[in-house]
C-alpha cells in the first residue's frame, strides 16, 4: 500500500469492506457475516453476529506457534525484580485466575474491578475476566479511598482483586487499608476480595471476605477454564477517563470490534512484527495501559513489557538500560515522562546500546516541538505523536507507519486515522469548517469505528447527550478538543474545548497562551487559566514553571522574566491575551496521568470549590497555586 490517502478513503468509502478483511486478523468461533449495525444511531454495533473471545486471541491462539516466548517481560525498579512469562506460562496463570473468579461465582457479565499495582498478576486478572466473559473495571493502583469507593458503587463489582501495596519512587504504598476505607464508604462492596501478598506492607485480612491468592491459586495449580465464546458487542471492560474535565466517565467497550481495532492498529499504525518486543510505559489504570501494555501487543504475538517504576528511578537510564537488555523494538509513554527525562543529562540516554529501537510513540497531551526533537536526536529514532482518548480507545490522529510512513509536521500528530471520519465544526453554527487554519471543535461523524465506546456505563442518556448533542444541529460525536487542519491535511490541537477565555468579548484559547509562554527560555512549564474579573469578564492569570530556581527565590529574577513572557505574549498574540498576572510555581497541579488540572486552578483562583479531584497526582501543587 502506497497511499496513506487512498487507505484512508477506501476505509470512508467501503466500511464493510474494509472492517471484513481487517476482522480477519484475529479468530473467531463464529465469524461476523454483519459488519456494523447502525439501525440505533448514534450507537453503533460491530460485528454483531459474531462470536469470539479476547483471551483466546490474546493468548491461546499463540500456543501453537509461539508458546515458548515471552508473553509478560516484567520489571520492577521498584523492588528490583524480573520475570518473564512465556505465553504457556501466561495461559495457565490465567487459567489459575480465572478458575478464583469462578469459585467466587464471578460469571459472564458480572464485573471485576481491580485495583493492583503493575505486577503481572494484573495482567492475569484482566485476561481472566477476557477468558470467562466477565467484565473488568481497572482502578488506577494508590488512589484514594473516596474515588475509589465511587467507583466500586458505579460499577457494582462482584469481585476486587488487589494486592498489599504498591511502589513509587522507592516508598511503599500501602493499598489494603485504601481499600479498606473504600470497602467501608461503599454503597455496593462487593462480598469478596482476593489480596495478592508481595510482601512490601502488612495486612489484616477480614475473615470471610478477604482472601489470599497465593493459597487459592495453590488449590488451583490444575486449572482447566475453557474461553466463553462471547458474542462480539459483549462488553469486555469499563474504564473511566482521566476526570482532568470534570466527574469521569465510564467508558464501555466491547468485544470483537475492540480486537479487530487493536489488531489493526498494529499492523497499520505501529508497524509491529510478531515477536517484536514492546514497551509501553504507562499504567494499566489508563487507557493506554489497556490497550497498548496489555491486548494489542499480545493480540498480535509481541512480548510487552510490564514496567513497575519512574523513568528516573534509580536514574535516568533505567528506561533505556531495559531497552537494550529486552532488545525492545517499539517504545510508546508520554510527552511529560520525556519533559522529565529532558530534565536530566542526556548522557543517560547514550549510555545504553538502543540499536534494536525502530520507533517511539507519544500521546495523552500535546507534545511541543522542543520535547519532540530533544528526544528524537538523543534516541535517534522516529518520534510519532498520537492523538485520541479512553473513549476511542486507539489513536484518532497520527501517522499511520504500517502504512506508508509519510513525514510528520511539527506540532501536528498527524492527519485521521482509517475509520475516523474526522472534521472540524464551528462551535456556535454547528457547520463543518472547509477552509484551511480555521479553529474549530474537533468532531467525528458516526458510526465511530470498532474499538471506540459502546456507551457509558449504566448511562445510555449520558454517552447521547455528552457526545452526540454538543455539536449544535448535528449529530456529530465531540471529542470536547479544538483543532485546525493545515492545507495538506495535518491536524493540531489547541485544547481542550472548556479552556477557552472570554477576555473583555475575545476568546482565547489557554494552550495558545501557554506555548507562547514555554517558549521562553527559562520557563519549563506553564497553565493559563481565565479567572472571572468584574471589568473585562475574565482576565488571563499563567502559574509558571521556572527551569531553575531563581524566579522562585529571587525578587528580581522574578520581575524580570515575569515582564519578559508578558512582552512576548503581547508580541505574539497581541495585548488582549496578555495575563494580568504570572505566578512562579515549583510544580503544576496535574492529573497521575499527567495531565493539566486548568478547571482545579481556576476554581481555587475563584475561591470555587475544585470539584472532583480523585486522579490528581500531587496535592501540595493546589496548594502554590492557593498562596499564588
Ligand atoms: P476527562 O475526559 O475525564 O476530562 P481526559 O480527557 O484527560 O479526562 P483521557 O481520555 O485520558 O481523559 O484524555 C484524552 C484527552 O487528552 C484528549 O481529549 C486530549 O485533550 C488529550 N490528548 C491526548 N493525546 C493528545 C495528543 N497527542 N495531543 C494533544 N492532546 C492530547
Ligand atoms: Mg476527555
Amino acid at each position: 500500500m502506497a497511499d496513506y490517502a487512498a487507505f484512508y478513503q477506501r476505509s470512508l468509502q467501503e466500511p464493510d469492506a474494509f472492517w471484513r478483511e481487517q476482522a480477519e486478523r484475529i479468530e473467531w468461533a463464529a465469524p461476523p457475516t454483519q459488519i456494523c449495525d447502525t439501525s440505533r444511531p448514534p450507537f453503533a454495533s460491530w460485528f454483531a453476529d459474531g462470536s469470539t473471545n479476547l483471551c483466546h486471541n490474546a493468548v491461546d491462539r499463540h500456543l501453537a506457534e509461539r508458546a515458548e516466548q515471552p508473553a509478560l517481560i516484567w520489571v520492577s525498579s521498584e523492588t528490583d525484580q524480573e520475570r518473564i512469562v512465556s505465553y504457556a506460562e501466561l495461559d495457565r496463570e490465567v487459567q489459575r485466575m480465572a478458575a478464583i473468579f469462578r469459585q467466587f461465582g464471578v460469571g459472564q457479565g458480572d464485573r471485576v474491578l481491580i485495583y493492583l499495582p503493575m505486577i503481572p498478576e494484573a495482567a492475569f486478572a484482566m485476561l481472566a475476566c477476557a477468558r470467562i466473559g466477565a467484565i473488568h473495571c481497572v482502578v488506577f493502583g494508590g488512589f484514594a479511598s473516596g474515588s475509589l469507593a465511587t467507583r466500586i458503587d458505579d460499577a457494582q463489582p462482584k469481585l476486587i482483586v488487589s494486592a498489599d501495596a504498591g511502589s513509587r519512587g522507592g516508598k511503599v504504598i500501602p493499598y489494603k487499608p485504601l481499600l479498606d476505607g473504600a470497602l467501608a464508604q461503599a454503597q455496593h462492596p462487593p462480598a469478596h476480595v482476593l489480596l495478592v501478598d508481595r510482601g512490601l506492607a502488612p495486612m489484616e485480612k477480614a475473615q470471610g471476605r478477604d482472601h489470599d491468592y497465593t493459597d487459592l491459586r495453590g488449590q488451583h495449580i490444575d486449572a482447566d477454564v475453557p474461553c466463553t465464546w462471547l458474542p462480539a458487542t459483549h462488553p469486555s471492560y469499563v474504564l473511566y477517563t482521566s476526570g482532568t474535565t470534570g466527574k469521569p466517565k465510564g467508558v464501555q467497550r466491547d468485544t470483537g470490534g475492540y480486537a479487530v481495532a487493536l489488531a489493526a492498529s498494529m499492523r497499520h499504525i505501529f508497524d509491529a512484527q510478531p515477536g517484536d518486543t514492546f514497551f509501553c510505559a504507562s499504567d494499566i489504570g489508563w487507557v493506554v495501559g489497556h490497550s497498548y501494555i496489555l491486548y494489542a501487543p499480545l493480540l498480535a504475538g509481541l512480548s510487552t513489557v510490564i514496567y513497575e517504576g519512574l523513568p528516573i528511578q534509580p536514574d535516568a537510564g533505567v528506561w533505556w538500560r531495559l531497552v537494550e537488555r529486552h532488545r525492545v523494538n517499539i517504545m510508546f509513554t508520554s510527552p511529560t515522562a520525556i519533559r522529565i527525562l529532558k530534565k536530566h543529562d542526556p548522557a543517560h540516554l547514550k549510555a545504553s546500546d538502543l540499536s534494536s529501537l525502530r520507533t517511539l510513540f507519544l500521546a495523552g497531551e500535546p507534545l511541543d516541538e522542543p520535547t519532540s526533537t530533544w528526544v528524537a536526536d538523543s534516541l535517534g529514532v522516529p518520534v510519532t505523536d498520537n492523538y485520541w482518548q479512553t473513549e476511542t480507545g486507539w489513536p484518532i490522529l497520527t501517522i499511520a507507519r504500517g502504512v506508508a510512513p509519510q513525514p510528520g509536521k511539527p506540532g501536528s500528530p498527524g492527519v485521521p486515522m482509517y475509520g475516523y471520519r474526522v472534521g472540524l465544526y464551528d462551535d456556535a453554527s454547528g457547520e463543518p469548517i472547509q477552509e484551511p487554519g480555521r479553529k474549530g471543535v474537533l468532531g467525528i461523524e458516526g458510526p465511530l469505528p470498532p474499538g471506540c465506546l459502546q456507551t457509558v456505563w449504566g448511562d445510555d442518556e449520558r454517552f447521547v447527550s455528552t457526545y452526540w448533542k454538543s455539536i449544535p444541529g448535528r449529530m456529530v460525536y465531540s471529542t470536547f478538543d479544538w483543532g485546525v487542519r493545515d492545507v495538506d491535511g495535518y491536524y493540531f490541537i489547541l485544547g481542550r474545548t472548556d479552556d477557552v477565555l472570554n477576555v473583555a468579548g475575545h476568546r482565547l484559547g489557554s494552550r495558545e497562551i501557554e506555548e507562547v509562554i514555554t517558549g521562553h527560555p527559562a520557563v519549563a512549564e506553564a497553565a493559563v487559566v481565565g479567572v472571572a474579573d468584574a471589568e473585562k469578564g475574565q482576565v488571563a492569570v499563567a502559574f509558571v514553571v521556572p527551569r531553575g530556581a531563581g524566579p522562585l527565590e529571587d525578587e528580581a529574577e522574578k520581575a524580570a522574566v515575569g515582564q519578559a513572557i508578558l512582552a512576548r505574549v503581547a508580541g505574539e498574540l497581541g495585548a488582549v491575551a496578555k495575563p494580568a498576572r504570572v505566578v512562579f510555581v515549583p510544580v503544576l497541579p496535574k492529573t497521575r496521568s499527567g495531565k493539566l488540572l486548568r478547571r482545579a486552578i481556576q476554581a481555587v483562583c475563584e475561591g470555587r470549590d475544585p470539584g472532583d479531584l480523585s486522579t490528581m497526582e500531587d496535592a501540595g501543587a493546589l496548594e502554590w497555586v492557593r498562596r499564588g
